[in-house]
């Protein structure tokens, strides 16, 4: 079961219901496939669980991240529903230091995946009339990655901290606050300015 090709993209793990899930590399990428030619073939409500462990780029930055958890596919009347949690992190730039960070983050998915041909007779199925769905592809294999992707882009918070307190940039010098404390010259204030700057620390929360 579950062999597209050389590469194996799915093994039982002897002795439970676990399957674990082995990232595949394709084109220099890896992505997360199962095949689920099977569990098509089974009765609605029928379900597999997966573990998932490996290293996928999540933002398509180039940088590989950790992907670990467990999600369980579930036989629907229209494909195969994926739910699950999976805890991953992102390389993101702190907002107020500007430093680079790994950010850790919880992917609650919950996906339906629809075949694109039937299982049984290999005629292509059309797919509902709805956006943003995902489909199973001809050879009955579903791809988490795109879904990983997509899940870890909406998590990522828009002005992500490097901790709760960074003490963010030095206004005189530009230096990192959390690296050193700012022994800086204050610099002379443009009396000019002086209404704004007041303004900017009013502003702050
Ligand atoms: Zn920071
Ligand atoms: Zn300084």
């Amino acid at each position: 079961m579950g062999l597209i090709n050389n590469s194996l993209n799915l093994t039982q793990v002897c002795g439970s219901a676990y399957n674990k899930l082995v990232l595949v590399e394709l084109g220099g990428r890896c992505v997360m496939q199962i095949n689920v030619a099977q569990l098509l073939k089974e009765s609605i409500g029928s379900t597999r669980d997966y573990e998932v462990s490996g290293v996928v780029d999540v933002t398509g930055s180039g940088a590989g991240s950790m992907v670990q958890g467990e999600v369980r596919l579930m036989r629907t009347d229209r494909g195969i529903l994926v739910k699950g949690t999976l805890h991953t992190e992102a390389e993101v730039t702190c907002s107020r230091c500007l430093a680079p960070f790994r950010h850790p983050l919880v992917l609650n998915i919950e996906e339906e995946y629809f075949p694109s041909v039937d299982v049984v007779s290999g005629a292509p199925v059309s797919v509902p009339d709805e956006t943003g769905y995902f489909t199973i592809d001809e050879h009955h294999v579903l791809d988490l990655t795109e879904a990983v992707r997509q899940y870890a882009l909406l998590v990522i918070p828009m002005k992500p901290l490097c901790r709760e307190d960074c003490a963010g940039l030095c206004r005189n010098g530009g230096h990192n606050l959390n690296l050193a404390p700012c022994d800086c010259l204050p610099q002379p204030v443009d009396p000019r300015w002086a209404v704004l700057t007041k303004l900017t620390v009013n502003g702050e929360e």
